[in-house]
C-alpha cells in the first residue's frame, strides 16, 4: 500500500501517515488501495470515460463494519468521501479525485423471498443482478433500462424504468434501507424507523449517508413482457411527438413507452436498410399478453408510415440488457436534462431540428413518461419532487471516440439551451453532471428545505458531499 497526500474537505492537501493507512487496510475485509497498486486504475473507472478521478485510497467495502470504518477514517482525517454503487452516474462523483472511495463493486448480492414477494440487495448490485434473481420467481421491480447501472444510486435519486406506469419509481418501492451515518453509527431507516430519513432517502441521493442494504417489494412480471420498437422517419418526429405526448400520459398503467430521437445501429435486430439511419422512435414494455399489447398500441399503426414496429415477448430480464450492448461502459459522455409538463409544438420543432443533427450513431434524446403509479405519489410525499411532471427528458451526447468530446458537448448544450425554455424548471438528479448549487435547488423545489434540515441532523458537516449536493440548514439563531 503506497502512502500518498489526499484532499481534504476544505480542499487542502494533506500527507497521510502509513501508520493510518495499514490501520484501515487492516479494517476493510475487500482490501484497500492505493495509488500504483495492482487493480487501483480499474477500480477508479466509471461508466463515463471523461471522468478520470484519481482517489488517494479505495476501500472494496463488504460488510457494514468496513463501511464504518471507512466513513470514521475520512471523518477522522477530514478527507472527501465518495460512494460508488454501480459507477454510473454520469457527473462521476462515485470516485473522488484526491480523497477516499467507498467502493462496492465486490458486493453484489441480492435474496428473493418470493413468499413475501420483497428483495435485499446488497449496495453494489447492479440492475442484472436484482433483474436475474427476481425473474428466477416471475417477479421484478421498476429500475432503469440498462443493466450495468447500479440498484443503489439509481433507487436514491429516484429512479424509474419499463416498470414505472404500473408500479411507480424504483424508490416507491423501496420498504427500508440499512444506513452507515455520517458518525458511523448504523440505522435502519422505513416508513416505521427514521421516517424523515427514510423520506430523504427516497430521491435525496446519497446525501445523508451510506446505504448497506436496501430492501425492495417486487411484482409479478411473469415469464415474459411485450416489448420493443417503433421506428419513423426522423422527419416524422412532429407527428410522433404530438401522438406520445397524448397517448401516453392517457395511456394504461400496463403500458410503458419512451420516445427518442436516435441512430438506428447497425445490428441483425434491425433491418439492414434501417441501419444507421436517423429515426424517432418509441421504445414500448407492455406488461400483458400478445393480445393487450396488440390492443393497447393499436393507434401506433395510424401515426405517420412507421418503418418497424418490432414489438414482441420478451422476459423483462432479458429486455433490461437490450441497451447493454449499444451502451457500454466507458464511452465518453456529456449530457443534460430536463423536468417537462408539456411537450409544446414550438418546443418539439427544436426538438426535429437538434435531432436532425445526431451528432454521433450513440447519441440520442430520450423522453420518459412520468405517469400512472409514479403520479400516485405527491410531491412532498418523497423527496423526489417532480411528480407533476409528465416527463423527463435527457440529451444524450455518446461516442466511443475521445476526439469527438467536443462535438458531442457542443451538440448537447446547444440542444439544451435552445430546448430548456419549454422545461418544468428543474431535472432528474440521476441524469445531471456538475450544473452548481442553483439547478439542485430547483430540482428539489418545495422540498430543498427539508432535506436541508435533515441534512443538518445526520451529516451535519456535510461529509456526503461529492454527489448532487443538499447542503446541511444553518442551526436557527
Ligand atoms: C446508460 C445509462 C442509462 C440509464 N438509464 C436510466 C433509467 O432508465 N432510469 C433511471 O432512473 N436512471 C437511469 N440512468 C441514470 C442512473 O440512475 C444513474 O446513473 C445512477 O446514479 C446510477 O447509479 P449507480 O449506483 O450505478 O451510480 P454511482 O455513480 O455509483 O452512484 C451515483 C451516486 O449515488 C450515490 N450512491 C451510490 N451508491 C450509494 C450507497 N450505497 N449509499 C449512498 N449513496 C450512494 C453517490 O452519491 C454516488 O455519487 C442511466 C444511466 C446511464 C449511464
Amino acid at each position: 500500500m503506497h502512502s500518498s497526500t489526499y484532499l481534504t474537505l476544505d480542499g487542502d492537501v494533506r500527507q497521510m501517515r502509513q501508520a493510518d493507512i495499514d490501520a484501515l487496510s487492516g479494517r476493510i475485509s475487500g482490501g484497500l488501495l492505493g495509488r500504483g497498486d495492482k487493480g487501483y486504475d480499474d477500480a477508479r473507472k466509471v461508466w463515463n470515460a471523461t471522468v478520470d478521478h484519481r482517489p488517494a485510497l479505495i476501500a472494496r467495502c463488504m460488510s457494514d463494519a468496513d463501511v464504518q470504518a471507512a466513513v470514521r477514517f475520512a471523518g477522522e482525517q477530514r478527507m472527501r468521501l465518495s460512494v460508488r454503487g454501480g459507477g454510473h452516474h454520469i457527473a462521476g462523483n462515485a470516485v473522488v479525485e484526491g480523497g477516499l472511495t467507498i467502493d462496492f463493486s465486490g458486493w453484489r448480492t441480492v435474496a428473493v423471498d418470493a413468499a413475501r414477494r420483497t428483495a435485499r440487495v446488497a449496495p453494489g448490485a447492479l440492475l442484472a443482478d436484482f433483474d436475474r434473481e427476481a425473474q428466477a420467481h416471475g417477479l421484478a421491480t421498476p429500475l432503469g433500462i440498462n443493466s450495468t447501472t447500479g440498484v443503489a444510486g439509481l433507487t436514491l435519486g429516484g429512479g424509474f424504468g419499463w416498470l414505472s406506469g404500473k408500479h411507480g419509481l424504483s424508490c416507491d418501492n423501496l420498504l427500508s434501507a440499512e444506513v452507515v451515518t455520517a458518525d458511523g453509527e448504523i440505522l435502519r431507516a422505513s416508513a416505521e424507523e427514521h421516517a424523515d430519513l427514510f423520506w430523504a432517502l427516497r430521491g435525496g441521493g446519497g446525501n445523508f449517508g451510506v446505504v448497506t442494504a436496501f430492501e425492495f417489494r417486487t411484482h409479478p412480471v411473469g415469464d415474459a413482457v411485450m416489448a420493443g420498437p417503433t421506428f419513423w422517419p426522423i422527419e416524422q418526429t412532429p407527428e410522433v411527438m404530438r401522438f406520445f405526448r397524448e397517448f401516453i400520459t392517457a395511456a394504461p398503467r400496463a403500458v410503458n413507452g419512451f420516445f427518442a430521437l436516435m441512430t438506428v445501429p447497425p445490428v441483425d435486430l434491425f433491418p439492414p436498410e434501417l441501419h444507421l439511419r436517423k429515426v424517432a422512435a418509441i421504445m414500448w414494455c407492455v406488461v400483458g399478453s400478445e393480445e393487450e399489447a396488440s390492443r393497447y398500441l393499436a393507434p401506433v399503426h395510424d401515426v405517420g408510415t412507421p418503418l418497424l414496429h418490432g414489438v414482441g415477448a420478451v422476459p423483462h430480464a432479458a429486455l433490461q440488457s437490450l441497451f447493454d450492448g449499444l451502451y457500454t461502459p466507458g464511452l465518453q459522455c456529456y449530457w443534460r436534462a430536463d423536468f417537462v409538463n408539456e411537450i409544446t409544438d414550438e418546443a418539439i420543432e427544436k426538438h426535429l431540428e437538434w435531432g436532425q443533427k445526431l451528432p454521433t450513431m450513440h447519441s440520442t434524446m430520450h423522453m420518459y413518461a412520468i405517469n400512472g403509479a409514479a403520479h400516485d405519489v405527491g410531491p412532498a410525499d418523497t423527496a423526489f419532487s417532480y411528480r407533476d411532471a409528465n416527463f423527463a427528458e435527457v440529451i444524450f451526447g455518446v461516442d466511443p471516440d475521445p476526439a469527438n468530446a467536443d462535438t458531442l458537448r457542443d451538440w448537447c448544450i446547444g440542444y439544451y439551451d435552445d430546448t430548456h425554455e419549454y422545461s418544468a424548471g428543474g431535472a432528474y438528479v440521476n441524469f445531471m453532471m456538475e450544473e452548481g448549487q442553483e439547478r439542485v435547488r430547483a430540482t428539489y423545489r418545495g422540498n430543498y428545505d427539508r432535506l436541508a434540515r435533515i441534512k443538518a441532523q445526520y451529516d451535519p458537516n456535510n461529509v456526503f458531499r461529492i454527489n448532487q449536493n443538499i447542503q446541511p440548514a444553518k442551526a436557527a439563531g
